[in-house]
């Protein structure tokens, strides 16, 4: 966090040390990232990622969506819109906040995207198909997705029991745990293992840390056996 001198902020640890919560996707043809994070740019120069098909989003919230401006690197090496693939709720709000990119006119060199609705309905990005799970961040509907037999859930507190059946069978889950104390809008530690308990899958990673949660070794060391806490660069093979 900016500004903060806490022993989170402070930590030599580099799994203390994250940019805000996204994950990349790739199968043999296919390249996608959940949500442009606004340390998208340098997530992707991080992880050399020389080729992105599509983005698709949980939530139009500012933390998720706001590198999208620059899909200009791959426009421009593509010659080639990004594909994203959104629900009309984040549409509205992508449309809103870059507005240049959507212009009758557009400066050359804006961001060039095409928009794909998505729903609840599975779709399918490439060769990659996706269900989306629907997840309450409050008060505001977000979307998990399962990809076979991983699934990704960021941004959420409560999950419906119908939904819920959608999670159930993942061999891997990632899940949001902001911190210990409890937060209007994010499960805390607690509540995240035990979505991960009753569904039983077996292997979970959390995600959308706050620096308040305390040292990622010293969390770790704390949760029962098949859950950890994520870190930036975890690569998982599925
Ligand atoms: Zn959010
Ligand atoms: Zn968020």
């Amino acid at each position: 966090m900016i500004a903060c001198a806490c022993p989170v902020c402070t930590s030599t640890n580099k799994k203390d040390n994250r940019l805000r919560s996204s994950i990349l996707v790739q199968s043999a043809n296919t390249t996608l990232v959940v949500d442009s994070t606004p340390d998208f740019r340098y997530q992707m120069l991080r992880a050399k990622v020389k080729r992105l098909d599509a983005i698709i989003f949980t939530h139009p919230h500012k933390d998720h969506i706001a590198g999208l401006d620059d899909v200009r690197a791959y426009n421009f090496f593509t010659r080639r819109p990004m594909e994203i693939f959104a629900n009309e709720m984040t549409q509205e709000v992508i449309i809103r906040e870059f507005p240049y990119a959507f212009a009758d006119t557009k400066y050359p060199g804006v961001p060039e995207i095409r928009l794909n609705t998505i729903a609840f309905d599975e779709f399918i990005v490439g060769d990659i198909p996706i269900q989306p799970i629907l997840v309450w961040h409050m008060k505001m509907p977000v979307l998990g997705f399962r990809f076979g037999d991983f699934t990704y859930i960021t941004d959420a507190n409560r999950i419906d029991e119908a939904e819920k059946q959608k999670i159930r069978g993942s061999k891997v889950v990632v899940l949001n745990a902001l911190r210990k104390e409890s937060h209007i809008s994010h499960f805390t530690l607690d509540e995240a293992v035990a979505i991960v308990k009753e569904l039983q899958v077996p292997q979970a990673y959390f995600t959308h840390i706050s620096h308040q949660l305390g040292k990622h070794e010293d969390i770790n060391n704390e949760l029962p056996p098949g859950i950890e806490l994520a870190y930036d660069g975890l690569f998982l093979t599925i």
